[in-house]
């Protein structure tokens, strides 16, 4: 705008009825948001080790801002894509009300709440809300050192939202964990060193097969596995020469000495189930996201950012849908 113009444009805002005035303010914090949230995308260091999300090559070539995000040309196959093609926040609109979303994540509201804060419909709310957490699955600690703490939840096999029951519906949920029938149940193992980082995964099936690749990858042989006397736990950590705190289950033992003990993983598991229940029950197939959602939190001590949140959202290659073992 010539130089004229912008002064004229700038005298004539004292000129505004209220109402014009305050769309013009909604304009420019509107387009102050949408260059904010592309600020921090495109100058996320993760971006220099960005690979093609169509081959894999790491050669690529600066090919000019669309939509204020950078796009990029492949020199192996030749296609063009942006700093988000291929991960969890590709495709997605209103870029300007991602921050106030992840805020709305991290306070932990409803998808209907979150909807009505940041101005978009429930549905986009929705997809937001899992697009936003997918890549959260993936973040877990892939070794766990000192005393690790192990334990594990039920949960009710749930199909909410889904238009087709695999099983009659249920009018109430179950009391507790031991009320749910076994063809129902849906397992999360738990397991949380003294340094606060928590794995989790979920199990249609708790026995050792399924829990073994998680445990190898995570116990060395210098932990101390506390966890109740369970057998998956006991044969585990015999055949693997593991260091086991053994607690009893019929005395309901949850420290034996001083050091032997799940109490840490239990106030996790207590404190993700009463996190929980504002969302009156999730279904199974989310499960996973709701759980890496509070482990996210529970990482940066219930004080993470929204533009951490975005920016972890979107450092995913490929996005895995694949939620049960
Ligand atoms: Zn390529």
């Amino acid at each position: 705008m010539a130089t004229q113009n912008i002064v004229k444009f700038i005298n004539s805002i004292n000129n505004l009825d209220t109402k014009s005035y305050s769309r013009l303010k909604e304009a420019i914090e509107k387009r102050d948001s949408i260059k904010f949230v592309s600020f921090l995308l495109n100058n996320d260091d993760y971006e220099n080790n960005r690979s093609c999300p169509y081959c894999n090559s790491k050669e690529h070539n600066k090919w000019g801002i669309r939509e204020d995000l950078q796009r990029f040309k492949c020199k192996s196959c030749m296609r063009t894509f942006n700093i988000l093609t291929g991960t969890p926040l590709a495709n997605l609109h209103k870029k300007g009300r991602w921050l106030s979303y992840a805020q709305c994540l991290i306070d932990g509201l409803s998808v209907r709440k979150a909807a009505d804060k940041c101005g978009v419909h429930r549905n986009t709310s929705f997809r937001w809300r899992h697009r936003f957490l997918q890549n959260a699955n993936q973040i877990k600690p892939d070794k766990l050192s000192g005393i690790v703490e192990v334990n594990e939840s039920i949960f009710a096999w749930s199909e909410k939202g889904s238009k087709r029951l695999r099983r009659k519906p249920r009018k109430r949920g179950y009391k507790s964990q031991k009320d749910i029938p076994s063809k129902s149940r849906v397992f999360t193992m738990f397991c949380r060193d003294r340094g606060k980082n928590t794995f989790d995964d979920i199990f249609l099936k708790f026995n050792a097969d399924n829990l073994k690749p998680d445990l190898s990858k995570l116990i060395t042989k210098d932990t101390l596995l506390c966890s109740q006397n369970k057998a998956v736990y006991m044969k585990y950590t015999k055949e693997n020469n593991i260091r086991h705190g053994i607690l009893s289950i019929p005395k309901k033992e949850s420290v034996k000495k001083d050091i032997v003990h799940i109490k840490n993983v239990q106030k996790y598991q207590l404190s993700l189930l009463i996190w929980m229940k504002r969302f009156r029950g999730v279904a199974t197939k989310y499960l996973k996201n709701y759980m890496s959602w509070y482990r996210e939190i529970d990482e940066f001590d219930f004080k993470i950012s929204p533009e951490t949140v975005l920016v972890r959202a979107k450092r995913a290659d490929k996005y895995n849908t694949n939620h049960f073992r």
